[in-house]
């Protein structure tokens, strides 16, 4: 599968349903985070999980940003595994979730 942005054949995630490597993903997602902070386009939830699910990756996610990830866990996809383990949600509750 070809990157739809640099054409390498390296697309490994998609990002509003376009394919795109992993560098590419996280150059959009970069772009996105600096335009936020600069007040250009609206926070949404999916991003403040994005930047979550960042924290989590660099390993300096607080605990008053677990306890924000806990409050978001019903807009978390549900095979979303990792945000939705450290939301506090259960495999049942994920299995659950799946199944709705
Ligand atoms: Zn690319």
């Amino acid at each position: 599968m070809k990157c739809e942005i640099c054409s390498t054949d390296e697309a490994t995630t998609k990002s509003n349903g376009v394919s795109v490597c992993e560098w590419c993903s996280k150059a959009a997602k970069e772009t996105r985070r600096i335009a936020i902070e600069e007040g250009i386009i609206e926070e949404t939830t999916q991003d403040r999980l994005e930047y979550l699910r960042g924290e989590i990756e660099a390993e300096r996610i607080s605990y008053g940003e677990v306890a924000e990830l806990e409050s978001l866990s019903d807009h978390i996809d549900p095979d979303d595994v990792v945000l939705l383990l450290w939301a506090g949600v259960s495999e049942e509750e994920r299995e659950r979730r799946k199944n709705r």
